[in-house]
């Protein structure tokens, strides 16, 4: 546990659960403009070119600043699926954070990561229809092995371009890395879980738990 969460138990009987606070503290409606303003919308932003997923990280700062927090979190998951879990997991001070401008006059870098949480936690909370459309029927069916953030995002993709998917996941539960493998102090509130049920709320992707590769299940199947 770190200075940062603070540790509460809950005992139930003979049982002890313990449970984290969140790492960051999100951004609000007072504070989310002025860290947006910060921004430069820079040419050929450096911040882009550091982010593993090429999110277009100018373009949705300034969808913030503008108050289209919805039209933000659009452009954030048209590039990452799971932007969500890159907002609180993602290593933003050694990627995107790093490169911003600001660091060369020795400013504070954009809050990028704590924005991008603020776009798709606005937008998940939202709870409305799916952001994305799929494509008419492609007659494809395409089988998925895993159901962690690669499985679950190609699942995604796959759907929006029309084909039928299914995937099999040797758990009993989906988001791999993202349900298993965070701290908990990064992940609060079972996020993973209702990532994946966001996610699923395209349509078309089924998933098979318990079914391994090699055990369960063969390529031939
Ligand atoms: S490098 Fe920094 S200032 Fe420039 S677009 Fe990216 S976040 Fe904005």
């Amino acid at each position: 546990m770190t200075n940062n969460a603070s540790e509460k138990s809950a005992i139930s009987g003979q049982a002890a659960s313990v449970f984290f606070e969140d790492l960051h503290e999100s951004l609000d409606a007072l504070s989310v403009v002025p860290e947006a303003s910060h921004c430069l919308y820079c040419y050929e932003a450096p911040c882009i070119q550091a982010c593993p997923t090429s999110i277009d990280i100018p373009t949705f700062i300034h969808q913030i600043r503008t108050g289209n927090v919805t039209g933000a979190a659009h452009t954030i998951l048209s590039e990452n699926i799971m932007g969500g879990t890159c907002a609180r997991a993602c290593p933003t001070e050694v990627l995107c954070e790093q490169a911003c401008v600001h660091n060369v006059t020795g400013h504070k870098p954009v809050e990028i990561g704590l924005l991008q949480r603020y776009a798709t936690d606005h937008l998940m909370a939202e709870n409305g229809p799916h952001p994305f459309n799929r494509a008419p029927d492609s007659g494809r069916h395409i089988a998925v092995v895993g159901a962690g953030p690669a499985g679950l995002s190609f699942a995604h993709r796959a759907a929006m371009l029309g084909h039928k998917v299914s995937v099999y996941e040797a758990k009993s539960k989906p988001g791999g890395l993202n349900e298993y493998g965070l701290a908990a102090y990064k992940m609060v509130a079972d996020f993973a879980a209702r990532e994946v049920d966001f996610l699923l709320g395209i349509g078309g992707i089924e998933i098979f738990y318990n079914e391994e590769l090699g055990k369960s299940l063969t390529v031939e199947d």
